[in-house]
């Protein structure tokens, strides 16, 4: 049995075969899938297909990439959205300082108060960090982080910050890129994080690993990354896909 921790089911992308979608990801042995809503026109959509799969579980919030969108009217919305028990987590939140749709200083604030909002639902944070690894581990501390504790998705720090991620009782989860030809840099981080405190996701439609690079990621697919992930770490599949998902239905309190 495995686990997509991490997947956007409710993007466009999905919209023609959903249903083929997690019918193949059943088939090959992912038994539950979290789809993350980023953003307002998509959080209903992510409850429904959560509400109407017994294998699916929602994690609302807003992206980097959408906190300037943020009004006062979002976060009401999302707090009774969040207060469905088919909602797990919070977030995708963070700072995304590779594309930069939002402005840096917009993205630093909506990331603290997101922090607070979770903490205040009593929900584990999803963080999103790219290109930003300095002002994400600054505003974890900061804001006390570990009141919640969560999920670092698609993570691509160095070991010494996965290191104090997991001190501060977070998981790293692992993408399809560590399937990539020039990821040997990245399989030497992960050789390092403790199987204790790895967890497996697609990020679909993206990132989609090895051998279907280049085309639609979708959760079935993340089989490859836990296949490569047992390769690095020198267990089984079966060893590697039933700590990981012990780990995610504990980070997800679903244990
Ligand atoms: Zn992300
Ligand atoms: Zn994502």
């Amino acid at each position: 049995m495995l686990i997509d921790s991490h997947a956007h089911l409710e993007m466009p992308e999905f919209k023609k075969d959903l249903e083929a979608v997690i019918q193949r990801a059943k088939e090959s042995g992912v038994e539950y899938i979290f789809t993350v809503g980023t953003e307002k026109k998509d959080w209903k959509k992510a409850l429904e297909i959560a509400n109407s799969h017994p294998s699916i579980y929602a994690i609302l919030g807003v992206h980097p990439h959408n906190a300037k969108e943020i009004d006062d009217g979002t976060y009401p919305i999302l707090k009774e959205l969040c207060r469905g028990g088919k909602v797990k987590a919070f977030g995708e939140i963070g700072l995304d300082f590779f594309r930069n749709l939002s402005p840096r200083d917009i993205q630093l604030k909506r990331f603290q108060e997101q922090i607070g909002l979770a903490k205040e639902l009593k929900l584990p944070i999803v963080v999103h960090d790219r290109e930003a690894h300095q002002e994400t581990m600054e505003i974890l501390k900061s804001e006390k982080a570990e009141e919640c504790g969560g999920i670092i998705h698609c993570f691509s720090g160095n070991y010494e910050m996965a290191k104090v991620c997991i001190e501060m009782g977070f998981y790293i989860s692992i993408p399809g890129s560590i399937t990539f030809k020039n990821a040997e840099g990245f399989r030497e981080i992960v050789k390092k994080i403790p199987l204790e405190s790895l967890l497996v996701e697609t990020d679909a439609p993206f990132l989609t690993p090895e051998p279907f690079r280049g085309k639609r990621n979708e959760p079935s697919y993340v089989r490859y990354t836990a296949q490569k992930v047992a390769e690095i770490k020198k267990v089984s599949l079966e060893k590697l896909a039933d700590v990981t998902t012990k780990n995610a239905l504990r980070v997800y309190k679903l244990l």
